[in-house]
C-alpha cells in the first residue's frame, strides 16, 4: 500500500486526506499543532505537535495544505526524507474528471470566479466555483468520483499558496488579473509572490488564446515567459482583445454589453468582468459570447457580501463594508470607485502581511479623515501621515463611532481595511458584520 503524508490538518488538509484513502493510501497526518479529532486518530496515523527540528520517515508522497509554506522547516524535513511534496490542489486536481478553469491575481478572484461560473451556468454548462471558495478541491473530487454529482467544468478561484507548491496542475484556461502587494510576509518579496502567481500557466500550452492577462502585467508576462506570447489581453483602460468602448463591454470591438447594467461597481470590477467573459470565450466561443443568455447572466449578477457593499444610508451619507479589501491595492480599488473630494471617512488596519501601504496615498484627496485601529495602525500612521489626515485608534470600536461621528451629509463611511482580519476577528466575514452592527446601533442613537 502507497503511504501518504498529508502536512496540516485544517480544512483542505482533511479532505485531502479524505480523498487520500479513497485512492488507496495509507495516510499519515502531521501538525505542529496538537490533533484531538477522535475521527482522525481512528482512521489515521497521527503525528502531533511536530516540531521542527524533528525528522520524518520516508512516504510516496507528501500532500502540503496551502496554509503551510513550501519553505517552512516542516515542508524542509519532509523533502529531506526524500519524499516529494505536492499541494492540495494538484493532488485534488489529478483526480478530477472535468476541464479547469483557474483565476488568479492579488484582487478580484472570487467576483470573477463566481461570475465566470455564472456565465458558463447560464449558457447551460454543468459549471461549479471551487478552490478558496465553497467546498475543498478534494471534497469535490471525491464527491465527483463518487457519481454524487456530475461536472463539465470547474471554475478554480487559485492563490499564490497554492501555486507555490504547484508542479504538474495544467488548467484548460487561466486568468491572472491583476498584481499588488500582498501576503510578503510569506512569500518574502513582491518579486517572489509574482513568482508564484505566474506558476499558474507553466504547463499550459502557451500558444493558445487561454492565456489572458490584464495588458498591465505584460511585462511581468516577458519577465517569466520570454518566448511566448499570451494571445488574449484584458483592459478597461487600454485597447486590448477584451476592451470598453463607449460604456460597452467589447470582444475585439464587437460589443457584447452595456457596462452600465451591470450592479459590480468601478473600474476594478470592469477588468473582472472581462476577465470573466474571456475565460466563458475560451470555452463557449464566439456565438455564445454575445448571446442573449450572457446579457441576462451580467444583467442579474451580483457581488458576494462584505466587498464594496453598502449596506445603510441615512441623512446623505453612505455606510460601505468592504471588509474583504485585505490589502492596499483592494483599498485604493475602493476609494476610486466612492471617493469624490475629501468624502470618504476610512477605516484602515488590521494584521500586516509586510505589505507596502504607500499606494494608499494616491487617493488621498478623497480621504477626509482615517481612523487606523488594530495591530498595523501604527505603521500605517507612519506610512500615510504625511499624505492625508489620520488618527490612531484605540480600539475597532472606537474608530467605528468616531468615523460615524464625523461624517456630513454627501460623505461616505467605508470600512476598507488594507489589511487581514485576524488580530481582532475570526475572519474578514466577522470584522464586516461587527461593523455593520457598530453602524447600526449608532444610528439608532
Ligand atoms: P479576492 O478573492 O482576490 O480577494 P474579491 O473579489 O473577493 O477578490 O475582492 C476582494 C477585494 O478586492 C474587495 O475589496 C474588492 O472590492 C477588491 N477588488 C476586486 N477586484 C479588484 C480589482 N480587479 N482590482 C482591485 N481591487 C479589486
Amino acid at each position: 500500500m502507497k503511504k501518504v503524508l498529508i502536512l496540516g490538518y485544517g480544512i483542505s488538509g482533511q479532505a485531502a486526506a479524505r480523498l487520500a484513502v479513497y485512492k488507496g493510501y495509507s495516510v499519515t497526518i502531521a501538525d505542529e499543532g496538537n490533533i484531538k479529532s477522535s475521527d482522525a486518530i481512528n482512521r489515521y496515523q497521527i503525528i502531533s505537535g511536530w516540531k521542527p527540528g524533528t525528522a520524518f520517515d520516508q512516504y510516496d508522497l507528501a500532500v502540503i495544505s496551502p496554509g503551510i509554506s513550501i519553505h517552512s522547516p516542516m515542508a524542509d524535513a519532509v523533502r529531506k526524507s526524500g519524499t516529494p511534496v505536492i499541494g492540495e490542489l494538484e493532488f485534488a486536481a489529478d483526480s478530477l474528471p472535468c476541464k479547469i478553469i483557474a483565476i488568479t491575481g492579488t484582487n478580484g478572484k472570487t467576483t470573477t470566479t463566481e461570475l465566470t461560473t455564472a456565465l458558463l451556468q447560464g449558457a447551460g454548462y454543468r459549471a461549479e466555483s471551487a478552490g478558496n471558495i465553497g467546498i475543498p478541491l478534494s471534497d469535490l473530487a471525491l464527491e465527483l468520483h463518487n457519481k454524487t454529482r456530475s461536472l463539465d467544468l470547474l471554475v478554480v478561484e487559485t492563490s499564490s499558496f497554492q501555486l507555490e507548491s504547484m508542479e504538474h496542475y495544467k488548467p484548460y484556461s487561466a486568468a491572472f488579473l491583476n498584481l499588488a502587494s500582498d501576503h510578503i510576509n510569506r512569500h518574502g518579496s513582491l518579486k517572489k509572490y509574482a513568482d508564484a502567481k505566474f506558476r499558474l500557466f507553466q504547463n499550459m500550452n502557451r500558444s493558445r488564446e487561454n492565456c489572458i492577462i490584464n495588458r498591465n502585467l505584460t511585462n511581468e508576462w516577458n519577465r517569466h515567459y520570454p518566448d511566448t506570447t499570451p494571445v488574449t489581453f484584458t483592459s478597461g483602460k487600454e485597447n486590448a482583445d477584451f476592451h470598453v468602448c463607449n460604456n460597452m463591454l467589447c470582444f475585439r470591438n464587437s460589443p457584447i454589453f452595456n457596462r452600465e447594467k451591470i450592479s459590480l461597481p468601478g473600474e476594478h470590477n470592469t477588468e473582472n468582468i472581462l476577465a470573466a467573459l474571456a475565460l466563458f470565450h475560451t470555452i463557449a466561443g464566439d456565438t455564445a459570447l454575445f448571446s442573449e443568455e450572457v446579457k441576462k447572466t451580467l444583467s442579474g449578477f451580483s457581488p458576494d457580501r462584505h466587498r464594496l457593499e453598502c449596506f445603510a444610508e441615512k441623512n446623505g451619507i453612505r455606510y460601505i463594508d468592504d471588509s474583504k479589501a485585505t490589502n492596499p491595492h483592494s483599498v485604493n480599488a475602493a476609494l476610486r470607485t466612492f471617493g469624490k473630494e475629501r468624502n470618504i471617512l476610512l477605516l484602515l488596519g488590521g494584521s500586516d502581511k509586510d505589505m507596502d501601504f504607500s499606494c494608499i496615498a494616491e487617493d488621498s484627496k478623497t480621504v477626509k479623515q482615517a481612523f487606523l485601529y488594530g495591530q498595523s495602525a501604527q505603521k500605517i500612521f507612519n506610512t500615510l501621515q504625511a499624505s492625508l489626515p489620520c488618527t490612531v485608534m484605540d480600539s475597532f470600536e472606537s474608530a467605528v463611532e468616531n468615523a460615524c461621528r464625523g461624517a456630513e451629509s454627501g460623505d461616505t463611511v467605508m470600512l476598507s481595511p488594507a489589511c487581514a482580519s485576524f488580530d481582532l476577528f475570526k475572519s474578514y466575514k466577522a470584522r464586516g458584520e461587527r461593523f455593520q452592527e457598530l453602524v447600526f446601533q449608532y444610528l439608532k442613537k
